[in-house]
């Protein structure tokens, strides 16, 4: 017999594995030695009230054996025969789209300008220690995409787009925690990604597809509105009649290209702004009513919106236990992100607060679709121009760019390049800094001490969405103008964030095999 039960459990309970079980029993009124086994479906903490629980919805086996696995593999032949589709770019979007390929038939030959995922981490250390990054080889750029090194978050607010628990199961047949198809709010970590990526690489290939890195898309041949071949580095040429078009939101010479070719590109509204890094103590107490966050609960995150004057100003892809890390990918630019560890240990808190900015804002750059793009690079410039030109970040204290004062000494920081005191409202114009003030004296509202002499502030958190959109058609996803040309994840403008853009590498997968089938 089975049971599915609602249950609400103090933290330690929920955290302890004979407890969880008792209680379970306890509730069924059955005896502990009856119950064959639990799963967990659903698990989320209510900290709304001083006493904080854990909410979980259960499937108990009583007297009969758990039946199928939590997930089970996808049917994937060897389609090293089939026909090809071209996919440029292996983060989540063009991954899993390549892996849905297989399972429809179909063989993924993946082109990717970085490097494989474990040879990107001396990349990235290198620009920590203050190096210009390397254009093809960065936290944004390499095998696994913008978000391997990352905090993980797999959280989506689109969940109408597409099967995200499919998406998830792919990444715990992968390796990645079975709390991950469970928890409301799951995240794997960056001491846990690079792995799975490496796994997802290895049944790629182990398939029959194909992975060639060092290669980036330079020109791309269209005939008579069809797409027929892709150049890479300048000079590798491959023919094709359709491509996957994953190549992220920072890799502006891609948007240049499309420009250039005169091939539609629409300019969209996006968010910039700032990180704001607090320590996860103070969090800890401030979400859960005064406490110290004790052995049970995990780090706490916070999530904060307000409209003000029109736009939202938000905090964004906040990291509970976390590090600032430099997301930037070409030299005199900052770019600023978030990541933490599977554990999220860190003793700091860290978020972008942005402010919605859209095609008034970016009128100085022309009515064109790259205007929202060159204003974003305007202002990564600038904050790089004012710390010096190195990849420092400018910062304050947040309760000094509260009242316009720069900031004589700063606070310790996890952002390892270091930070240099300025003033912020110098990199952004005027009205996005008082939306900003205004956001920041509004949420030290609804936390106190969230915009104090102790939190800082460090710019620039510039990369929170596509400021471009590649205009598809909504049903077969393909491009309004190119045949075979189907942009895909967060660089087309139809996701942001890791679950969202591998959902939309999926999706887009089977219209390309509903195309080449048509
Ligand atoms: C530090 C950091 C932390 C983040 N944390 C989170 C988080 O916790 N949760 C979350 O949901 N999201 C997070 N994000 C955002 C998330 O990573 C992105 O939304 C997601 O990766 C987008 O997926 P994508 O496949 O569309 O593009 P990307 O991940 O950007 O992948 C694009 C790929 O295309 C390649 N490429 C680019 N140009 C070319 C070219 N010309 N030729 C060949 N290849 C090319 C790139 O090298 C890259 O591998 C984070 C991002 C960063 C940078």
């Amino acid at each position: 017999m089975t049971k599915e039960v609602d249950i609400r459990l103090s933290p330690e309970i929920a955290a302890d594995e004979t407890l969880f079980r008792k209680a379970i029993a306890d509730h069924l009124c059955v005896a502990v030695g009856e119950i064959c086994g639990i799963r967990k479906l659903k698990q989320s903490l209510d900290a709304r009230k001083p006493t904080v629980w854990v909410n979980c919805r259960v499937q108990v086996y009583i007297s009969e054996e758990p039946g199928s696995k939590i997930a089970e593999w996808p049917e994937m032949t060897n389609v090293s025969q089939k026909p090809e589709v071209v996919i440029i770019g292996a983060g989540p979007a063009g991954l899993f789209a390549a892996l849905e390929l297989i399972c429809v038939g179909l063989k993924p030959v993946i082109f990717e300008r970085g490097k494989p995922v474990a040879e990107r981490k001396a990349d990235i250390a290198s620009i920590n220690r203050g190096a210009p990054p390397d254009k093809n080889s960065n936290l944004c750029f390499g095998e696994g995409g913008a978000g391997t090194f990352s905090d993980g978050k797999l959280f989506t607010r689109s969940i109408k787009r597409g099967n995200t628990r499919r998406a998830l199961e792919w990444l715990f047949l992968h390796g990645a925690d079975e709390r991950i198809l469970y928890e409301v709010h799951p995240h794997i970590g960056s001491n846990k990604l690079p792995g799975i990526i490496a796994k997802m690489r290895e049944t790629i290939l182990h398939h029959g597809g194909e992975y060639h890195f060092n290669h980036c898309l330079t020109e791309i041949g269209i005939e008579s509105g069809k797409i027929c071949k892709v150049v890479f580095n300048g000079n590798i040429q491959c023919e094709t009649s359709a491509i996957i078009l994953a190549t992220g939101h920072s890799a502006r010479d891609i948007y240049q290209l499309l420009d250039r070719k005169g091939i539609l590109l629409e300019a969209k509204p996006f968010a910039l702004g700032v990180r704001i890094e607090h320590s996860q103590e103070f969090i800890d107490r401030a979400q859960y009513h005064g406490k110290p966050r004790g052995k049970y609960l995990p780090p706490a995150s916070y999530s904060l919106a307000k409209q003000i004057d029109g736009r939202g100003v938000f905090s964004f892809c906040m990291c509970p236990g976390g590090q600032i890390v430099p997301a930037v990918t070409s030299p005199g630019e900052i770019v600023l992100n978030g990541m933490s560890n599977a554990g999220r240990t860190g003793k700091f808190a860290n978020a972008g607060i942005v402010v919605t900015v859209d095609n008034k804002d970016f009128e100085l750059f022309g009515e064109g679709a790259l205007a929202g793009m060159l204003f974003q690079q305007a202002i990564e410039q600038k904050a790089a121009e004012i710390s010096g030109n190195g990849i420092a970040a400018p910062s304050q204290r947040a309760s000094d760019f509260i009242r316009g004062k720069i900031s004589s000494r700063l606070p310790e920081s996890s952002y390892f390049p270091g930070c240099v005191s300025a003033m912020i409202r110098d990199i952004f114009p005027k009205n996005i800094c008082n939306a900003l003030r205004s956001g920041l004296i509004q949420f030290d509202k609804q936390i106190r001490g969230f915009a104090s002499s102790e939190a800082l502030l460090l710019a620039t958190e510039s990369r929170t969405s596509s400021p471009i959109r590649i205009p598809r058609n909504p049903a077969t996803l393909m491009h309004n103008q190119v045949t075979g040309l189907f942009p895909c994840g967060e660089g087309a403008g139809y996701s942001g964030g890791i679950l969202s853009s591998a959902v939309d590498g999926m999706n887009t997968a089977l219209q390309v095999a509903v195309h080449l089938k048509s």
